[in-house]
């Protein structure tokens, strides 16, 4: 099937007389009659539900949906975006490991690698993502984990080339982890192109509705960690599951078993049943919305580039964008709804543009149905210093648009008045 049919039906099939719709399996516990099969489910021997943190019928429903639409071999539903990028490099990366990361990644994902990951004792090197090869191999060392970046990254809007990150990630034997979140597979499929695990935050365009937090993990399968050398954790008996080896065990779902027995049994931020469900009915509609939002934002990006308040705009699909070339690579049929650009005269005046914008609203959030707004250096990126926001591409006065579904004459008579008022 292709993505938008999947989007409809995969992950769940019923059978006669059971319900059209994916039922919500609210119960954190499922029942055996034979201590035997339990023990068969606890040794993974057997895959099977018996509690909601390790797996839960609505839940994995989703999962199976997100891996068709990702092109994987396995996912795993987390409470939350964050969640799942702290498990997809946790699952590769211990104490006295190291990462190396893209420096223009969502602020939440820096913070994550910046203070919190140092703190557990995996060091993160922060590279350029446009820099050269020669100096972003520089960065590597022998204790290297995984190479990480951002489809599309929040709030640069700069277009990862995958490819490249993908064959730099390779020639030093770790995988290639990239957050597909506002590309989604309905735009760009990372594992095309060679990324070997993908993570996103289903909070934003999956969802879509601002209903439901979450985070997903795919494991394209494609990485060779036995042949890598660099993962032990992969190769060698796993003392928590009576001496079980994940490569041996579970092929090339590997990496995502390993996700769901390790670090879900023992960190728990699992999805909910009903969590699950909201977000499903979101991907039924995600290529109809997420292609909607990306003509809207084309529309939009070209109309404030020509307002004379308007200092830069960065969005792909104008002809002058850095990006604009990725973006005819990797986008094709469209990047998105989120654009940012600034105004001239700062801070100042980006201030006064949003609180008097009258129908988009202020609020920590993007990728929504409704056109939303956002100032980084005051909110999502505001543990910052001046060296970091500008590092991952952030100026003082950079707003952050998020193009929802409105009618454009709305969206655009709504930026013209705060535009005036600015
Ligand atoms: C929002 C976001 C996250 C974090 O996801 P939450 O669901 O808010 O925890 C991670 N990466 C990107 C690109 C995001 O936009």
């Amino acid at each position: 099937m292709e993505r938008e049919s999947l989007c409809l039906y995969a992950g769940y099939s019923p059978k006669n007389g059971e319900p059209q719709t994916l039922p919500i399996y609210q119960s954190t516990t499922f029942k055996y009659t034979s201590t035997e099969e339990v023990t068969r489910l606890f040794d993974l021997k057997e895959a099977g539900f018996f509690y909601s943190r390790l797996g839960n019928p609505t839940v994995d429903a989703v999962e199976q949906k997100i891996a068709a639409l990702e092109g994987g071999v396995g996912a795993l539903c987390t409470s939350s975006g964050q969640a799942a990028n702290a498990f997809a490099i946790l699952n590769v990366a211990s104490a006295g490991d190291h990462v190396v990361s893209s420096s223009t990644i969502y602020g939440g994902t820096f913070n994550l690698f910046a203070v919190t990951l140092k703190k557990m004792g995996i060091e993160v090197t922060f590279v350029d993502p446009d820099a050269s090869d020669e100096e972003i191999q520089k960065a590597f060392r022998p204790n290297t984990k995984a190479l990480f970046g951002e489809t599309i990254a929040n709030p640069r809007i700069a277009v990862l080339d995958i490819e490249r990150f993908a064959a730099i990630a390779h020639r030093n034997g770790v995988p290639l982890i990239v957050d597909n979140t506002f590309a989604t597979p309905i735009l760009c499929r990372p594992f095309e192109f060679g990324a070997d695990i993908v993570v996103h935050s289903t909070t934003k365009y999956m969802d879509g509705h601002a209903l439901q937090m979450g985070g997903v993990i795919v494991d394209s399968g494609n990485f060779d960690w036995a042949a890598s050398g660099r993962f032990p954790d992969f190769t060698e008996p796993d003392e928590s599951y009576h001496g079980i080896v994940y490569t041996q065990a579970f092929g090339k779902a590997a990496y995502i078993v390993k996700a769901r027995v390790q670090l879900m049994r023992d960190l728990g931020a699992c999805q909910s049943a009903n969590g699950a469900f909201l977000i499903n009915q979101g991907l039924e509609t995600l290529p109809l919305r997420i292609r909607e939002h990306s003509r809207n934002a084309d529309a939009v990006a070209h109309w404030l580039e020509k307002h004379p308040k308007v200092e830069f705009v960065r969005y792909p699909t104008l002809e002058g964008d850095p990006y604009h070339a990725a973006a005819q690579k990797y986008l094709p049929e469209g990047c998105s709804g989120v654009i940012s650009f600034s105004l001239k005269g700062g801070r100042e005046a980006g201030a006064r543009f949003i609180d008097s914008l009258k129908m988009a609203s202020l609020l920590v959030h993007v990728a929504d149905i409704r056109t939303c707004v956002l100032h980084p250096a005051s909110s999502t990126h505001r543990q910052l210093s001046d060296e970091q926001l500008i590092a991952a591409g952030i100026t003082p006065g950079m707003v952050r648009l998020s193009v929802g579904l409105e009618n454009l004459n709305d969206i655009i008579a709504d930026l013209k008045q705060a535009l005036e008022q600015a």
